[in-house]
């Protein structure tokens, strides 16, 4: 049998990137993954990846825009009733708006703390009550190593991504006695159309401070949060584990 055999995941921002390659390995693994999109269209070509791949489990499209607080609830609730429970949910939905410090509006910052922070919470939140009453579940919330070494551009991004890991560590301790572990996986440069707006020369430096050399694959992130999802990893709880080539030691 499979490592998450009917497992009941959620994924945020499914349709490319990181969210996609978790969505993917998580039905490989063969859980039934709601796979969340502003533009659930987008899906369709994942939903086919996955079954072209053969995977036991399978990506169920679901529209969600991760800062509507109230889609969010009713988001969960749709998945209370539709499947009775939620067994991993994965908030990897994110922004990045950068600017200088000096520069910055508040619509950059907000706008970045309500995707990356506010959606966290709140669909924690929702999902905890129901992990709660299982006395089961696995959280694993997506984090950045800018909110663990700072980035210049980034006081947005890099505050949201810190609060992340504040936020993961006290569920951890309050829902660990239920049986729910809450870890963050924290990528470093990884290859995807968040990292594609950065100029070559930029590109250029950052791997030359890598250690390995070179940007990750989505599917390298994917593979720690299949694992923090699974058997494997049944008494680790509150820890962020950087994926990230050994850029940030
Ligand atoms: P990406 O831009 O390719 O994907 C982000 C996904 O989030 C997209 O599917 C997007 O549609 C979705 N999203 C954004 N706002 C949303 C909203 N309001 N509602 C619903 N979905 C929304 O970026 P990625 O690199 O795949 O990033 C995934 C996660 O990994 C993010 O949290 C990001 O901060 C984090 N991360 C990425 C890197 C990297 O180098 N790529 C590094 C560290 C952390």
């Amino acid at each position: 049998m499979s490592a998450l055999q009917d497992q009941i995941a959620i994924v945020t921002g499914a349709s490319r990137g990181i969210g996609r390659a978790i969505s993917l390995s998580l039905a490989q693994a063969g859980a039934r993954v709601i796979a969340c999109a502003r533009d659930e269209g987008k899906l369709a070509a994942v939903m086919s990846e996955a079954k072209d791949a053969g995977a036991s489990g399978e990506i169920i499209p679901y529209k969600l825009d991760v800062t509507i607080r109230v889609d969010i609830d009713a988001a969960v609730e749709h998945v209370a009733k539709t499947y009775e429970r939620v067994d991993i949910l994965v908030n990897n939905a994110g922004i990045t708006r950068d600017g200088l410090l000096m520069n910055m509006e508040d619509d950059q910052f907000d706008d970045v703390v309500r995707t990356n922070l506010n959606s966290v919470f709140w669909l924690t939140r929702a999902v905890s009550r129901l992990m709660v009453r299982a006395r089961r579940g696995r959280i694993i919330n997506i984090s950045s190593i800018s909110g663990i070494m700072g980035n210049p551009g980034q006081v947005n991004y890099a505050a949201s991504k810190a609060a992340v890991v504040g936020l993961s560590k006290s569920t951890a301790k309050e829902l660990a006695k239920r049986g729910i572990t809450c870890n963050v996986v924290a990528p470093g440069f990884i290859d995807t159309e968040m990292t594609e707006k950065l100029s070559e020369d930029v590109k250029k430096a950052c791997k030359t401070m890598i250690p390995l050399r070179r940007f990750g694959e989505s599917a390298e992130v994917a593979s720690m949060v299949a694992f923090l999802a699974g058997p494997g990893a049944s008494y680790i709880t509150g820890q962020v584990i950087v994926v990230d080539g050994g850029l940030c030691m």
